[in-house]
Protein backbone atom coordinates (compact mmCIF):
# COMPACT_ATOMS: atom_id res chain seq x y z
CA UNK A 1 0.00 0.00 0.00
CA UNK A 2 0.98 3.20 -0.70
CA UNK A 3 0.29 6.29 1.70
CA UNK A 4 1.09 9.73 1.42
CA UNK A 5 0.40 12.82 3.74
CA UNK A 6 -0.03 16.28 2.41
CA UNK A 7 -0.51 19.83 3.54
CA UNK A 8 0.84 23.28 3.86
CA UNK A 9 3.67 24.83 6.41
CA UNK A 10 3.03 23.70 10.38
CA UNK A 11 0.29 21.14 10.11
CA UNK A 12 2.41 18.46 11.91
CA UNK A 13 2.84 16.02 9.12
CA UNK A 14 6.35 14.67 9.57
CA UNK A 15 5.59 13.49 13.40
CA UNK A 16 1.99 11.80 12.18
CA UNK A 17 4.24 10.15 9.23
CA UNK A 18 6.94 8.93 12.36
CA UNK A 19 3.94 7.71 13.97
CA UNK A 20 2.57 6.06 11.63
CA UNK A 21 5.12 4.35 10.40
CA UNK A 22 5.85 3.15 14.11
CA UNK A 23 2.46 1.64 14.16
CA UNK A 24 2.57 -0.37 11.58
CA UNK A 25 6.11 -1.82 11.94
CA UNK A 26 4.86 -2.85 15.23
CA UNK A 27 2.15 -4.89 13.10
CA UNK A 28 5.21 -6.50 11.54
CA UNK A 29 4.87 -4.89 7.85
CA UNK A 30 7.42 -4.25 6.17
CA UNK A 31 7.44 -0.31 5.67
CA UNK A 32 9.44 2.46 4.00
CA UNK A 33 9.04 5.58 5.60
CA UNK A 34 10.31 8.58 2.66
CA UNK A 35 9.66 11.92 1.73
CA UNK A 36 9.92 14.87 -0.98
CA UNK A 37 11.19 16.63 -2.31
CA UNK A 38 13.52 13.89 -1.84
CA UNK A 39 13.89 10.24 -0.90
CA UNK A 40 16.46 9.45 -3.09
CA UNK A 41 20.48 10.49 -3.73
CA UNK A 42 19.34 12.13 -6.92
CA UNK A 43 16.21 13.98 -5.59
CA UNK A 44 17.54 14.94 -2.73
CA UNK A 45 20.39 16.40 -4.73
CA UNK A 46 17.15 18.09 -6.83
CA UNK A 47 15.37 19.57 -3.18
CA UNK A 48 19.01 20.97 -2.49
CA UNK A 49 18.64 23.11 -6.20
CA UNK A 50 14.97 23.73 -5.75
CA UNK A 51 14.92 24.59 -1.46
CA UNK A 52 18.12 26.65 -0.84
CA UNK A 53 19.04 29.68 -2.96
CA UNK A 54 16.74 32.66 -3.20
CA UNK A 55 13.26 32.31 -3.46
CA UNK A 56 12.90 33.71 -7.14
CA UNK A 57 15.96 31.83 -8.46
CA UNK A 58 13.33 29.16 -10.10
CA UNK A 59 10.30 30.26 -11.94
CA UNK A 60 7.11 28.16 -11.62
CA UNK A 61 7.25 26.39 -14.28
CA UNK A 62 10.76 25.42 -14.15
CA UNK A 63 9.99 24.09 -10.40
CA UNK A 64 7.48 21.80 -11.71
CA UNK A 65 9.93 20.46 -14.09
CA UNK A 66 12.50 19.77 -11.26
CA UNK A 67 9.84 18.99 -8.65
CA UNK A 68 8.97 16.29 -11.54
CA UNK A 69 12.34 15.47 -12.88
CA UNK A 70 13.48 14.32 -8.78
CA UNK A 71 9.84 12.62 -8.01
CA UNK A 72 10.48 10.26 -11.33
CA UNK A 73 13.92 9.37 -9.51
CA UNK A 74 12.39 8.71 -6.47
CA UNK A 75 9.76 6.67 -7.54
CA UNK A 76 12.05 4.30 -9.88
CA UNK A 77 14.73 3.97 -7.15
CA UNK A 78 12.54 3.83 -3.92
CA UNK A 79 8.65 3.99 -4.23
CA UNK A 80 8.18 1.11 -7.32
CA UNK A 81 10.67 -1.04 -6.16
CA UNK A 82 9.34 -1.21 -2.61
CA UNK A 83 5.69 -1.64 -3.62
CA UNK A 84 6.68 -4.38 -6.12
CA UNK A 85 8.13 -6.52 -3.16
CA UNK A 86 5.29 -6.18 -1.21
CA UNK A 87 6.13 -3.42 1.61
CA UNK A 88 4.26 -0.17 2.22
CA UNK A 89 5.28 2.78 1.79
CA UNK A 90 4.73 5.73 3.69
CA UNK A 91 5.69 8.95 1.78
CA UNK A 92 5.75 12.92 3.26
CA UNK A 93 4.22 14.61 0.34
CA UNK A 94 3.86 13.49 -2.84
CA UNK A 95 2.37 14.73 -5.98
CA UNK A 96 -0.42 16.53 -4.62
CA UNK A 97 2.33 19.19 -3.30
CA UNK A 98 2.87 20.08 -6.66
CA UNK A 99 -0.78 20.88 -7.68
CA UNK A 100 -0.72 22.58 -4.16
CA UNK A 101 2.65 24.41 -4.08
CA UNK A 102 3.40 25.37 -7.95
CA UNK A 103 -0.26 25.10 -9.44
CA UNK A 104 -2.54 26.59 -6.99
CA UNK A 105 0.13 28.55 -4.90
CA UNK A 106 2.51 29.66 -8.08
CA UNK A 107 0.50 29.61 -10.97
CA UNK A 108 1.49 26.69 -12.86
CA UNK A 109 -1.06 25.14 -15.48
CA UNK A 110 -3.14 22.52 -14.32
CA UNK A 111 -2.67 20.88 -17.81
CA UNK A 112 0.91 20.49 -17.54
CA UNK A 113 0.77 19.27 -14.29
CA UNK A 114 -1.50 16.65 -15.38
CA UNK A 115 0.27 15.55 -17.76
CA UNK A 116 3.36 15.26 -15.83
CA UNK A 117 1.01 13.06 -13.84
CA UNK A 118 -0.07 10.47 -16.59
CA UNK A 119 3.47 10.73 -18.04
CA UNK A 120 5.33 10.60 -15.17
CA UNK A 121 4.16 9.13 -11.91
CA UNK A 122 2.26 6.32 -14.80
CA UNK A 123 0.45 4.21 -12.27
CA UNK A 124 2.40 4.89 -9.00
CA UNK A 125 -0.31 6.86 -7.33
CA UNK A 126 -1.25 6.30 -3.36
CA UNK A 127 -4.17 4.04 -2.33
CA UNK A 128 -4.75 6.66 0.20
CA UNK A 129 -3.68 10.58 0.50
CA UNK A 130 -4.16 12.22 4.29
CA UNK A 131 -4.41 16.16 3.72
CA UNK A 132 -3.65 18.05 6.86
CA UNK A 133 -5.48 21.05 7.02
CA UNK A 134 -5.03 23.54 9.69
CA UNK A 135 -5.84 27.41 9.20
CA UNK A 136 -3.43 29.33 7.63
CA UNK A 137 -2.06 31.30 10.28
CA UNK A 138 -1.72 28.91 12.82
CA UNK A 139 0.20 26.62 10.40
CA UNK A 140 2.67 29.87 9.73
CA UNK A 141 2.81 30.62 13.40
CA UNK A 142 3.84 26.57 14.43
CA UNK A 143 6.37 26.45 11.32
CA UNK A 144 7.76 30.05 12.57
CA UNK A 145 8.17 28.68 16.29
CA UNK A 146 9.93 25.78 15.24
CA UNK A 147 11.87 27.97 13.31
CA UNK A 148 13.97 25.21 11.62
CA UNK A 149 14.44 23.99 7.92
CA UNK A 150 14.27 25.84 4.50
CA UNK A 151 12.15 29.04 5.14
CA UNK A 152 11.86 29.75 1.29
CA UNK A 153 8.64 29.07 1.11
CA UNK A 154 7.30 30.16 4.46
CA UNK A 155 8.52 33.37 3.52
CA UNK A 156 5.89 34.11 0.48
CA UNK A 157 3.32 36.01 2.20
CA UNK A 158 -0.38 34.97 3.50
CA UNK A 159 -2.09 35.26 0.14
CA UNK A 160 0.38 32.55 -0.97
CA UNK A 161 -0.25 30.01 2.22
CA UNK A 162 -3.73 30.80 1.80
CA UNK A 163 -4.05 29.37 -2.13
CA UNK A 164 -1.93 26.64 -0.91
CA UNK A 165 -4.37 25.23 1.71
CA UNK A 166 -7.60 26.27 -0.76
CA UNK A 167 -5.80 24.00 -3.78
CA UNK A 168 -5.17 21.07 -0.78
CA UNK A 169 -9.30 21.23 0.12
CA UNK A 170 -9.96 21.51 -3.59
CA UNK A 171 -7.75 18.21 -4.07
CA UNK A 172 -9.62 16.54 -1.08
CA UNK A 173 -12.97 17.36 -2.22
CA UNK A 174 -12.29 16.30 -5.85
CA UNK A 175 -10.69 12.84 -4.95
CA UNK A 176 -12.73 11.50 -1.73
CA UNK A 177 -12.10 8.08 -2.43
CA UNK A 178 -7.81 8.53 -2.26
CA UNK A 179 -8.10 11.39 0.06
CA UNK A 180 -9.06 11.46 3.88
CA UNK A 181 -9.11 15.09 5.39
CA UNK A 182 -7.28 15.52 8.72
CA UNK A 183 -8.02 18.31 11.09
CA UNK A 184 -4.53 19.01 11.97
CA UNK A 185 -5.18 21.54 14.99
CA UNK A 186 -6.13 19.66 17.91
CA UNK A 187 -2.90 17.85 19.70
CA UNK A 188 -0.91 15.27 18.59
CA UNK A 189 -2.21 12.36 20.11
CA UNK A 190 -5.82 13.52 18.97
CA UNK A 191 -4.11 13.71 15.20
CA UNK A 192 -2.78 10.71 15.34
CA UNK A 193 -6.09 9.08 16.33
CA UNK A 194 -7.66 10.32 13.07
CA UNK A 195 -4.66 9.29 10.83
CA UNK A 196 -5.21 5.54 12.20
CA UNK A 197 -8.82 5.43 11.85
CA UNK A 198 -8.11 6.97 8.26
CA UNK A 199 -6.30 4.48 7.47
CA UNK A 200 -7.62 0.80 9.18
CA UNK A 201 -10.62 1.95 8.12
CA UNK A 202 -9.87 3.12 4.43
CA UNK A 203 -7.31 0.14 3.92
CA UNK A 204 -8.82 -2.37 5.80
CA UNK A 205 -6.82 -3.17 8.55
O1 LIG B 1 7.53 18.76 4.02
P1 LIG B 1 8.04 20.11 4.38
O2 LIG B 1 6.92 21.00 4.82
O3 LIG B 1 9.19 20.11 5.32
O4 LIG B 1 8.56 20.69 2.96
C1 LIG B 1 9.82 21.23 2.74
C2 LIG B 1 9.74 22.54 1.97
O5 LIG B 1 9.52 22.34 0.58
C3 LIG B 1 8.62 23.41 2.46
O6 LIG B 1 9.12 24.70 2.71
C4 LIG B 1 7.62 23.39 1.33
O7 LIG B 1 6.96 24.59 1.33
C5 LIG B 1 8.48 23.16 0.09
N1 LIG B 1 7.82 22.47 -1.04
C6 LIG B 1 7.50 23.13 -2.22
N2 LIG B 1 6.92 22.48 -3.28
C7 LIG B 1 6.64 21.18 -3.20
C8 LIG B 1 6.94 20.47 -2.03
C9 LIG B 1 7.54 21.15 -0.96
O8 LIG B 1 7.71 24.31 -2.32
N3 LIG B 1 6.09 20.57 -4.24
Amino acid sequence: QFITFEGGEGAGKSTQVKRLVARLQGQGREVVATREPGGSPGAESIRDLVLNGAADRWSPVTETLLMYASRRDHIERVIRPALERGAWVVCDRFADSTRAYQGAGGGTAPELISALETHILEGTRPDLTLVFDLPTEVGLERAHARASGEMRFESKGLAFHQRLRDGFLAIARAEPDRCALIDASPTMDDVEAAVWSAVSQRLSI
